[in-house]
């Protein structure tokens, strides 16, 4: 019999939630500490003490020896150091277990290994991690036992942000104070709070271990620098939504109870469009958790798959040929007493509130198109967005027809007076149920799509952070809000200025709305007639970072400094640049002592085949000659694009840095590395499979 389990009695087991807290901490205790979460104020530090002796007697209880302070740095993978809960063992050789409040508020990791761009010299390497309470503690199982994990943000000693997390609690507290005062001019009074609620979807691929371990780029790079398209890819359609595999049914199980117990609330998995491709989504929660969570369940979705004998790939583009796999950011407003901001209710003309909030992030995207696809920028990504099944590198946004509809009317006569209603749907089969329509298509080519109910950001990479992402919308809709604050706070006729914002912002910002096919090839030269900025590669994406628009507005509602932006274009640039090297340096690699021996291999086989076949007397050998010659042709190609590659490395260490480094790989080493990828492909397509050196596309996405 299969081991039975009720999600009731597992969920959340292993988080220091708030019925924990509720059941184990004093109540006076409890109450302080629920303010500080709710309202931000100061813990004292013997309530701390309270908190850290319990928080540490229940992780014991849950068998954790270790308390980690976890955060993420701009590595782009979360940080952790250990120390146990011993402390000096006593006279009698025993030793106690203790965790101060000090310890859970404060950790002092040294800064000086991690990507700061800058900020500091490394001699000066104090960093601090701090509690951020609104994240609860776990306590995490592995290898290493049981461990208490603590959500921190990291900073340096003289305060700028180090980390993911930090500009993003920021940002929200940037939107909370312009959407409290947005509501408070439509006449709301009892709304206290507004989070931004976020759901990501992530998408993954699953290759068998035996295969991983047999590919140095998988091994080194996270995505296959070579391979030729298999017979079939995913143009049947066959596998997205198909049956899931036994294996991955197990997997997808087992990911699921990991990610249950540590109150990641894991809700859809499926098979996505690519052969070996999956996708699990949460349920939405407040964008600091669902960040936190994204990142745990990432680690989860990988060491799952190595139990399985599997790995589990989280680049963007794995495979060449076939879909690359993205995080699609679904975001909105709630308030603290249950409303969503962007909730259109069935008639949106009539809907003024909405209209505002929906017509300031139209201008709040157009206005800051360039910094929310540079907040996507990722080395994997380049590789994804305007590839035949990613959004492309141009920021549009997706209404869909009743909003379309609405807005097109706010252009033409300022006023919306009617909204296109979902109508009956009818199947003609009469044993159906008949339901109402949505009033709305979707449209899976739009990078920022309106979903009914919130807005679904689709261009993030699947490995990447969903923090920075996040910390940008937040930020640009928290500037436009305190735009129109600025002007209807001051305005005497409020409806008469309300109305007036609204039709301005939608006719100024109609040229963002783009409801057609973003995959089309029409659409760039569209987009570029109406001066949508079309940013293809990170490279081109970054400076957008640090220009004085951006500057501006970050430094405004206190988000991110100049140094801090300057710190972080800094670290991008030397990121992509680091990644391209490893890439090429593997293709070299593999190019070398894989690729060039296992067809001078076949060449020496070829030539003996004729030999031998001549020796029996005149029979013809223009098969083998003709593949002769084909391969010598493409051992020649590879040969002469191997060291062009070679040499452009070579050059690398001494060639300048930051930007100009990073162009040059994005302009030098790329083409050539494709270059060099073009014979190899071609060889892999003639040479004797028992000769190739490695497992081929087929194996590796179709024996999962
Ligand atoms: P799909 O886009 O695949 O059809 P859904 O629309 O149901 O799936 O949800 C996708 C993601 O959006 C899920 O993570 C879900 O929790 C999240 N989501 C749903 N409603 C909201 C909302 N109001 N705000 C933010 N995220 C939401
Ligand atoms: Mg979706």
């Amino acid at each position: 019999m299969e081991e039975f389990i009720d999600v009731r009695d597992i969920f959340g087991c292993d988080v220091f939630n708030d019925q924990v807290m509720q059941e184990r901490l004093p109540k006076k205790v409890y109450r302080e500490l629920k303010k500080t979460i709710e309202e931000g104020t100061e813990l004292s530090p013997e309530t701390a003490d309270v908190v850290a002796h319990e928080m540490k007697e229940w992780a014991i209880e849950k068998g954790a020896t270790h308390f980690s302070h976890w955060f993420q740095p701009l590595t782009g993978v979360t940080a952790e150091k250990h120390d146990a809960f011993i402390t000096a063992p006593m006279e009698n050789g025993k030793v106690l277990l203790s965790f101060s409040g000090k310890e859970l508020i404060k950790g002092e990791p040294d800064a000086s290994s991690f990507p700061s761009g800058g900020l500091r010299a490394t001699f000066e390497a104090r960093g601090y991690t701090t509690w951020d309470c609104t994240s609860p503690a776990f306590v995490r199982h592995d290898a290493a036992g049981g461990t208490l994990c603590i959500p921190t943000a990291f900073c340096s000693y003289t305060g700028e942000a180090l980390d993911q997390k930090t500009p993003l609690l920021r940002s929200m507290q940037a939107i909370n104070t312009e959407a409290l005062r947005l509501l408070r001019l439509f006449g709301n009074t009892t709304s206290r709070k507004v989070t931004p609620s976020v759901g990501a979807e992530q998408e993954y691929f699953l290759v068998d271990l035996k295969h991983w371990e047999q590919r140095k780029d998988l091994i080194y790079t996270g995505r296959t620098l070579f391979g030729a398209m298999p017979p079939k890819g995913q143009e049947m359609d066959d596998h997205y939504l198909g049956t899931i595999r036994q294996r991955v049914s197990a997997y997808m199980r087992e990911v699921n109870e990991e990610c249950w117990k540590l109150g990641v609330p894991a809700k859809t998995q499926h098979n996505e469009a690519a052969p070996a491709q999956h996708e699990l989504a949460p349920i939405y929660e407040p964008v600091n958790l669902a960040a936190d969570h994204n990142q745990m369940m990432m680690r989860i979705l990988k060491k799952v798959a190595s139990r399985h004998g599997m790995r589990c790939l989280l680049h963007e583009k794995p495979f060449a040929g076939v879909n690359g796999s993205g995080k699609h950011n679904n975001w909105s407003l709630t308030t603290d007493d249950g409303q969503n901001l962007l909730d259109p209710g069935s008639t949106p003309h009539d809907n003024i509130q909405f209209l505002l909030i929906l017509t300031c992030i139209l201008k709040a995207v157009d206005t800051h198109a360039a910094l929310l696809r540079a907040s996507a920028a990722d080395v994997g990504n380049d590789r994804r967005l305007g590839g035949n099944e990613a959004p492309p590198a141009i920021i549009s946004v997706f209404l869909g027809e009743q909003l379309g509809d609405v807005l097109e009317q706010l252009v033409q006569t300022g006023t919306a007076t009617r909204s296109i209603r979902g109508t009956r749907m009818r199947t003609g089969v009469d044993t159906l149920p008949d339901f109402m329509k949505d009033a709305t298509d979707r449209n899976r080519t739009s990078p920022f799509a309106f979903t009914g109910n919130k807005f679904e950001f689709r261009m993030v990479g699947a490995r990447d952070s969903i923090s920075f992402c996040n910390v940008v919308l937040n930020t640009i809709v928290a500037e436009a809000f305190h735009e129109a604050c600025d002007v209807l706070e001051a305005a005497d006729d409020f409806d008469m200025a309300v109305h007036d914002l609204i039709k301005q912002y939608a006719t100024d910002h109609q040229r963002i709305v783009f409801n057609g096919n973003g995959y089309a090839p029409e659409w760039p030269v569209e987009a570029e007639r109406r001066g949508l900025p079309n940013l293809p590669s990170m490279v081109d994406a970054i400076p957008v970072l640090t220009d004085e628009k951006t500057v501006k507005m970050f430094e405004t509602f206190h988000v991110f400094t100049r140094t801090e932006l300057d710190s972080r274009a800094e670290i991008l640039y030397d990121m992509y640049s680091k990644v391209i090297n490893i890439e090429a340096r593997t293709m070299i690699d593999m190019a070398t002592k894989q690729f060039i021996p296992a067809a001078v291999k076949y060449t020496t086989v070829l030539a003996e085949s004729v030999n031998a076949v001549r020796a029996v007397g005149p029979v013809d050998t223009g098969v083998q000659l003709d593949l002769l010659r084909k391969t010598s042709e493409y051992l020649k190609e590879l040969n002469a694009a191997m060291n062009l590659l070679a040499g452009l490395t070579e050059k690398l260490p001494s060639c300048r840095e930051g930007k100009d480094r990073a162009v040059f790989c994005r302009r030098k080493i790329v083409p050539a590395m494709e270059a060099l990828r073009k014979p190899v492909d071609g060889l892999e397509m003639i040479v004797d499979k028992d000769m190739w050196p490695m497992p081929s596309y087929g194996d590796m996405i179709f024996e999962v």
